[in-house]
């Protein structure tokens, strides 16, 4: 189990967050990329949400084509440097390599990605270039992976594009949410950088669309609007004790975590509540900053929890304790947070049940990782604009247009919550979308 001291400078908070995929040097990405098999009709490739064509890439780094592999993953996938960093490769593309069937490692699909893009990145290699204008306006809500990546599909098209995004800086939680050892601010913000100098698409950063009057304005302005505003802060858990200090939500908590690094200041006793991947994200984070004794709640038993096997891994392997089966009755403390009681439950036929029995863990912070909340109140300023009974936006899958046909849809307001990945495709699909429908008026 790993202990780590608290993190009191900017090299040592990078220390301990250090990459879980480091760069490859071109030797090791010689060598990987000559393990693959170049596979007929590839697993992997099928198993990639956005449908990179991986062997090709894989192939052209083998034969020294290096910006040739970062085009092929950028085609489909505009965000194809952070998703080869941030994505769950070993449920997608490794997960599906034929290697796993022969007790032989996978192709390490996510880091060969990350040779390529971050070479064209780096040497700001344009691949690139806006379509002629077609005299068309977009505007597009959020600037988080699903915004980026229709706004890019629509500039190759020929649409000027403007963001707005109530944030000051781009690509939403992949910066702001996504934990610091999968990818540095810097990676982010770089692709970023990268994309926005090639496509010239304009963001208007703390714009935040709030009002009807706002919305009226941009349905005048504009020929199609996208909505790729993602999801809320953290839901409430709905009892005694929410409001006292040191009780943070962990969307929250992380987000300040990757802006402010080494300044949060986290104490020695922690208490996460929840059983997903944010939950295992939080804990491990919150061990990385120092903390000695960080529990992890959930309120089922550890096979029933949301999150990936291998998160939950990595969360004990950074010194997490996990602790099932008990359900959060109230926060303790006067004025400041000191414990958390919770009922012990039962799963009954699948039904959660539990009775008189109760228990305590002192803490210093709790922090609460049970959802976000939905956009619902903003969502439902836009006429003929339905949400399903989960507060997602309704689309058609195949063009992510809206019930309102002007509105088109992306990212985790449609999808409830996924991957960058899932951002990515939405957001390229509903730009296509945007496209059709406008050329079919
Ligand atoms: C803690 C955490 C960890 C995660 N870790 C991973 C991971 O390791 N790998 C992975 O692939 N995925 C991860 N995800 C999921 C991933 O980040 C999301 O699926 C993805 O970012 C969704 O993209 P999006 O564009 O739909 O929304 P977002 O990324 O949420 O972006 C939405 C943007 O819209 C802006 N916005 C919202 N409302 C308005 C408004 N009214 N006006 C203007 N702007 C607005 C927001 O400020 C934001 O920038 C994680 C999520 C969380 C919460
Ligand atoms: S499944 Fe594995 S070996 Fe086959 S093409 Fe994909 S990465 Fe290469």
């Amino acid at each position: 189990m790993a202990e780590y001291k608290k993190p009191t400078t900017e090299q040592e908070y990078l220390d301990n967050f250090a990459q879980k995929k480091p760069l490859m040097n071109p030797t090791e990405a010689y060598y990987e990329s000559s393990r693959c098999l170049f596979c007929y009709d590839a697993p992997c490739m099928n198993a990639c949400p956005t449908g990179i064509d991986i062997p090709l890439f894989i192939k052209q780094i083998n034969t020294g084509n290096v910006k040739g592999a970062a085009k092929t993953i950028f085609d489909s996938n505009w965000i194809g440097n952070a998703c080869g960093k941030v994505c769950p490769t070993g449920v997608l593309c490794e997960g599906a390599c034929v290697y796993n069937g022969q007790d032989v490692p996978p192709l390490q699909i996510g880091r060969l990605q990350n040779f390529a893009t971050e070479q064209v990145i780096r040497e700001k290699t344009p691949l690139y270039a806006p379509g002629p204008d077609n005299g068309r306006q977009v505007a597009i809500v959020g600037a988080g992976p699903a915004g980026i990546a229709a706004a890019c599909e629509l500039r190759v098209m020929g649409y000027t594009v403007d963001i707005y995004e109530a944030k000051e800086k781009p690509s939403g939680l992949t910066v702001y949410g996504v934990a610091p050892y999968k990818i540095t601010n810097e990676e982010v913000l770089d692709e970023m950088e990268y994309l926005q100098n090639q496509m010239g698409y304009d963001i208007h950063y703390q714009s935040p669309i709030t009002t009807k009057e706002q919305i009226a304005d941009l349905e005048k302005r504009y020929d199609a609007i996208f909505l790729g505003v993602g999801l809320g802060p953290t839901a409430t858990l709905g009892i005694e004790g929410e409001n006292l200090e040191g009780v943070v939500g962990a969307v929250e908590f992380i987000e300040e975590l990757r802006m402010q690094k080494h300044k949060v200041e986290v104490p020695k006793n922690v208490v996460v509540i929840g059983g997903g991947n944010t939950a295992m994200d939080a804990a491990s984070e919150s061990a990385r900053m120092g903390a000695e004794n960080v529990y992890l709640v959930y309120r089922r038993s550890k096979d029933r929890m949301g999150a990936y096997g291998f998160e939950y891994e990595l969360a004990v392997k950074s010194g997490v304790k996990g602790v099932f089966s008990a359900q959060p009755k109230a926060l303790l403390g006067e004025g400041k947070v000191n414990g958390v009681s919770f009922y012990r439950t039962k799963d009954v036929n699948g039904k959660l049940e539990y009775g008189d029995e109760t228990f305590t863990i002192d803490c210093d912070m709790v922090i609460k990782a049970t959802g976000q909340a939905k956009m619902g109140s903003f969502l439902q300023m836009i006429d003929g604009l339905e949400l399903d009974n989960r507060k997602r936006i309704k689309v058609n899958l195949e063009s992510y247009q809206t019930t309102n046909p002007k509105y088109f849809a992306g990212g985790d307001a449609v999808n409830g919550g996924a991957e960058v990945v899932n951002g990515a495709y939405e957001g390229k699909q509903a730009a296509k979308g945007i496209h059709a429908w406008l050329n079919a008026l």
